[in-house]
């Protein structure tokens, strides 16, 4: 078996993963990018989610800055993303968001991970990791020609399943017995639409519309929700949902035979019954299932939902989130969604990204120490990409200093982020 040693291996190239790369390398490590498909983004592209929310605080002001920022600028330069907006969600309330095209961001992240010098590996799976003492030694995937095993100084884990650090032995944390994990979500591309009469639709209708979806067995989910393809007539909906243990292999293969399912029924309805969608049809459906919610770490510390509500300002701040608490139950057709207050924003302390059971990993994105419900605030895809800087960041400082993660000096962490754009409080 061939092997080879990186200061730092980022495994999964999603978009918190790229970020971290991106961070880790800028920061001057040598960064090793190891990602099972052929493209970066993860549920960004892969699940064509669509569109970023979660900038804002409820009154406009924006928490998310750094290389998340920079994406959208460099999006918008090419037409790929409509910039900075706003729409109404299906419980009524206004957030932000910017819509992008999943394909020109997998171009896009290409291009800045190479720019950043981060080394990519693509079409390769996790398969087996050795750690002792606390310590992950070496990580082998699976690539075209055989195993690959890196031997890696720092890890970050940002397969959003935590596939790494499971097989490294970490702790995670449970769900609690009233809790289930977040369903998964075929996201499908549909068009030509009449954006002018389906944006025309009156909010009481739309719901109507919705319910009448779901008692027809049509629609899993009472939403219309869609994010319009910028420059294209077509939007990617997100109206299905699956419940499923994404790390169980066979549960996630039926649950991806039933998000097909979900979409084709959920387009036959679209034409047949919703304004401004009587000449579309099913364009694409997204590569792969999105899947929200599996593995939560067990970090240094927990971030919960009453740390959200109460807006705690953490002496280890590396990020600020504004997005609310937004549960989509495993069953039912509803939405539990919890905003925070007007200008209310909360903060991501470090030692939630870095796990308790090993001295060289950290977190990045979805997978980071949070509860159920924090969780379900902290995983949108502006905070995954602020998680993401830090965590890169951070190990790329592990690395110079020859510090376990845990010891990397927050107040040095919070000098380099700042200086990189990041926005911290204070
Ligand atoms: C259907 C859906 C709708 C959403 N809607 C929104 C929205 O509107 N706006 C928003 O901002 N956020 C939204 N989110 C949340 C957001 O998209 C995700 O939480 C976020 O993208 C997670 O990013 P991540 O990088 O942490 O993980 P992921 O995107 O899960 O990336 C993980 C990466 O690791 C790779 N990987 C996994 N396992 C392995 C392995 N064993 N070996 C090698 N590689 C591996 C994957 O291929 C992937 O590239 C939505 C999520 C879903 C699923």
């Amino acid at each position: 078996m061939q092997d080879i040693a990186t200061t730092i291996l980022v495994c999964g190239g999603g978009i918190a993963g790229t970020v971290a790369a991106i961070a880790a390398a800028r920061a001057g490590a040598g960064t090793l990018l190891v990602e099972r498909w052929g493209f970066l983004g993860g549920s960004a592209t892969a699940a064509a989610v669509g569109q970023f929310v979660g900038w804002e605080t409820g009154s406009g002001r924006q928490v998310v800055h750094g290389i998340a920022e920079e994406i959208v600028a460099r999006l918008v330069a090419r037409g790929a993303a409509d910039g900075h907006g706003h729409f109404v969600m299906s419980t009524g309330h206004r957030m932000d968001r910017v819509n992008y095209d999943p394909e020109a961001l997998k171009l896009l992240l290409d291009e800045m991970a190479a720019e950043a010098g981060v080394r990519v590996l693509f079409h390769a799976g996790l398969m087996a990791v050795a750690a002792a003492r606390r310590t992950i030694e070496a990580v082998t995937m699976l690539t075209k020609a055989g195993p690959l095993r890196i031997l890696p100084r720092i890890v970050v884990d940002a397969s959003g399943d935590l596939d790494l650090l499971a097989r490294a032995g970490a702790a995670f944390l449970p769900l609690d017995p009233s809790e289930s994990l977040q369903p998964a979500t075929l996201m499908f591309r549909f068009g030509p639409i009449d954006f002018a009469a389906f944006e025309a639709i009156p909010p009481a209708e739309r719901a109507a519309l919705a319910r009448e979806g779901v008692a027809r067995g049509m629609l899993a989910r009472a939403a219309l929700h869609a994010s319009r393809m910028p420059g294209t007539d077509d939007a990617w909906f997100n109206i299905g949902r699956v419940a499923v243990d994404a790390t169980d292999p066979f549960a996630l293969s039926a649950a991806e035979m039933e998000g097909r399912r979900q979409a084709f029924r959920a387009a036959a309805f679209l034409r047949a019954l919703v304004p401004g969608c009587a000449a579309g049809r099913l364009v694409a459906l997204a590569p792969q299932l999105g899947i929200r919610e599996t593995r939560r770490v067990r970090g240094l510390y927990v971030l919960t939902a009453e740390d959200l509500r109460a807006g705690t300002m953490f002496e280890d701040a590396i990020a600020i989130g504004a997005y609310p608490i937004d549960i989509h139950p495993a069953q039912g057709a509803g939405l539990h969604f919890q905003t925070l207050g007007e200008d209310h924003a909360y903060a991501i302390p470090y030692r939630a990204l870095v796990p308790d059971a090993l001295d060289n990993a950290l977190v990045a994105g979805r997978g980071i120490s949070a509860t159920h419900e924090a969780h379900a605030a902290t995983r949108v895809m502006p905070l995954a990409m602020a998680i993401g800087q830090a965590a890169g960041t951070a190990a790329a400082m592990a690395a110079a200093g020859n510090l376990p993660p845990a010891l990397v000096p927050a107040a040095a962490l919070q000098t380099r982020l700042r200086a990189a754009r990041a926005h911290l409080p204070g």
